[in-house]
């Protein structure tokens, strides 16, 4: 970031305000690591973290909860994609696989029994998954990697 908004100073020197259509981790990045004074402006309302499927839809897919279930959820997040975040199967209230909160929403937990059955690994819906740790998702986060 620091190189990009080196290479554009002319332009950042000249200009009054810096809008920036980014998510919200792009808009913080410029601010703090711009070397002249300008105001910078919020250009986008960052909904999620999204992955975008062939119809360019943007589906939110992970929460970034600390606590990985997906090698035991067949790669579907439950905690993201159950609105509920239920980790030790559905709720009760799917219909014909549809979710009760949202019915033109698939349920996770029934993506989750599919596929696992595909996978031959329905065992892995018996075991017993305990309270999830909130203590990895307490805000703000930091990782460091040396
Ligand atoms: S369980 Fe879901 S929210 Fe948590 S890290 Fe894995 S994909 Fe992300
Ligand atoms: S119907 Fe399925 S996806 Fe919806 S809240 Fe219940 S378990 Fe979660």
């Amino acid at each position: 970031m620091k190189l990009e908004l080196a290479k554009h100073r002319k332009a950042i020197e000249s200009s009054d305000a810096i809008l920036v259509l980014a998510c919200g981790l792009g808009i913080q990045s410029v601010k703090e690591n711009m070397r002249v004074q300008k105001p910078v402006h919020v250009g986008c309302d960052t909904l999620f973290m999204g992955a975008i499927d062939s119809g360019g839809s943007f589906l939110e897919r992970c929460s970034a909860c600390g606590d990985c279930v997906l090698e035991q959820t067949a790669m579907i997040c439950p905690i993201t994609r159950c609105p509920k975040g239920l980790i030790n199967g559905p709720c009760g209230g799917q219909n014909k696989g549809k979710c009760e909160i949202d019915k033109d929403m698939d349920c996770a937990w029934i993506l989750i029994y599919n596929e696992l059955k595909v996978q031959g690994k329905l065992h892995l819906l018996k075991e017993k998954r305990p309270p999830r740790d909130y203590s990895k998702s307490s805000k703000p986060r930091q990782l460091k990697l040396a």
